[in-house]
């Protein structure tokens, strides 16, 4: 098939070049053929998808009027509810949990033309950095079956980069889009906190959690987030007037932006051939006419490790109606018995872990030590990144401090893995906007460049994404990845 990004399919299906089945066939079949090297989705919805792509061409057919996502298929993380279907979250625990309403964004795409072809493997309730912890199946990198593809929508991300689909949903708590995005070669974006409603979301950090499209380029990120963007009375966190029509935004001219770019985030662990890459991708952007300003974060150290008190703090509460009574496979024996058997049976090493710091945290006397104090760190990281953002328009660095990494090798050293978030952790904390594009190679394996800007200022990562797309020629696709380099 010649149609890569959703509004090449989109438009060849109206156009009728194409038609919604063959294109909703070819994707099936691909992922038949080849996922089971991958392991991206944890099942596929063939008749209904089929059966829904038989819909869309009657209306081609009639001639009505198409959305805008017309018979585009997309994966969907499954932590993101669809009426009728399992919605484990990577757990074991939700093995049997049929969601009984749709999320605010499945009602979304699904109105717009798009059709959901599956549910993709996930770090288990999005706890992690490798997509390891799923109590399925381990997800591998398809630019090398060895390598861990990222976390926690590495299901999602695998789907688009190994071609088995244009797009997928994932979200992004303390980088699980951009860190797995970056480390597989796609464009994928967490939107400022509150513009895509988190309503059908399985929580696990409440302040923290945005959905966000994964696809190929940034247009297609414009597109998916636009629909899914806005006011939505089930999420009272959703900002107003955020129904913003970015693609008619986008000026893909980087003339005069004023890009500023952290000291901070060149120090801490970098690999140095990562710096090598990203610092080559903002000289792209200098050429295009935009303006380096070397600036400073102090308070960059700090967000990581307040996002690893806020965050099990949150999820520890989020996950405790996960006890068999009323959510989750109910276990035998007297109420204690039952909840003990049900939690310590449904959850694996990683969500209990979290679950344990979080109560800690949390409990009296030391609420205020941990909890209260990494707070008040996120005010301050807040303040810092609004300061900075006073006077450049947007901040630039790396994704993540590496590339992917051999399956199994930081599996059992929490903290190496939790280091893989350093960057990617102050765009949550602050909630503001932040993308990840492809950027180069490092050791045949992918690399990806963040961008972030303001609040409510999703639009100009994006702009600048699509400028920095359109002046380079990073092929992001790993099925046929001897063409990329
Ligand atoms: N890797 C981070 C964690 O384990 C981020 C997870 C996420 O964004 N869902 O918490």
């Amino acid at each position: 098939m010649n149609y890569k990004t959703a509004i090449e399919i989109r438009d060849a299906i109206k156009s009728g070049e194409t038609t919604a089945t063959a294109v909703v066939k070819y994707y099936l079949d691909k992922i038949k053929a080849e996922d089971g090297k991958v392991g991206a989705f944890l099942e596929t919805f063939d008749e209904e998808a089929l059966a829904r792509a038989e819909e869309i061409d009657a209306l081609v057919k009639a001639g009505a009027e198409l959305g805008r996502l017309a018979g585009v298929p997309i994966a969907v993380k499954d932590n993101i509810l669809i009426k009728g279907h399992t919605a484990s979250a990577g757990s074991k625990i939700l093995a049997d949990y049929t969601a009984v309403y749709d999320a605010t964004v499945i009602t979304r795409l699904r109105e717009a033309g798009a059709i959901f072809i599956g549910r993709t493997n996930m770090d288990e309730f999005g706890m992690g950095s490798s997509t390891e912890t799923s109590a399925y199946q381990k997800t591998h990198n398809p630019w090398n079956l060895d390598k861990i593809p990222g976390g926690s929508s590495g299901g999602s991300v695998a789907a688009v980069a190994a071609g088995f689909v244009p797009v997928a949903l994932g979200s992004d708590t303390g980088g699980s889009i951009r860190q797995p995005a970056s480390l597989c070669g796609v464009v994928g974006m967490k939107p400022t906190y509150g513009r895509v409603s988190r309503y059908g979301l399985i929580a696990l950090a409440s302040s923290l959690d945005q959905i966000g499209p994964l696809c190929h380029t940034a247009e297609d990120a414009a597109l998916v987030l636009e629909i899914m963007a806005g006011k939505d009375a089930n999420d009272m966190t959703t900002l107003e007037n955020s129904e913003v029509a970015i693609s008619e935004l986008l000026k893909k001219d980087v003339k005069g932006l004023k890009i500023g770019v952290p000291k901070e985030f060149f120090e801490t662990g970098i690999d140095p051939e990562i710096e090598k890459v990203v610092r080559k991708a903002i000289d792209v952007l200098v050429e295009g006419g935009a303006e380096v300003i070397d600036i400073s974060l102090p308070l960059t150290e700090y967000a990581l490790p307040a996002y690893y008190i806020i965050q099990p703090g949150e999820a520890a509460s989020n996950l405790a109606r996960f006890d068999g009574m009323r959510y989750g496979t109910r276990a035998e024996g007297g109420l204690q018995e039952s909840y003990k058997t049900a939690r310590g049976e449904g959850f694996g090493m990683e969500v209990k872990r979290r679950i344990m710091i979080g109560n800690y945290i949390l409990s009296a006397g030391y609420a205020d030590a941990y909890y209260k104090k990494a707070l008040a760190v996120r005010t301050a990281i807040h303040t810092d990144l609004a300061e900075a953002l006073k006077s450049v328009d947007v901040i630039i660095g790396p994704t993540s401090p590496s590339v992917a990494w051999n399956i199994n090798e930081k599996f059992n050293d929490p903290v190496a893995m939790y280091l893989s978030d350093i960057y990617t952790t102050s765009a949550n904390i602050a909630g503001i906007p932040s993308i990840s594009v492809p950027c180069g190679f490092v050791n045949d394996l992918p690399v990806g460049l963040q961008i972030m800007a303001g609040i409510g200022e999703d639009y100009k990562v994006i702009d600048v994404a699509s400028a920095y797309q359109d002046a380079t020629d990073w092929n992001t696709f790993a099925d046929n990845k001897n063409e990329a380099k």
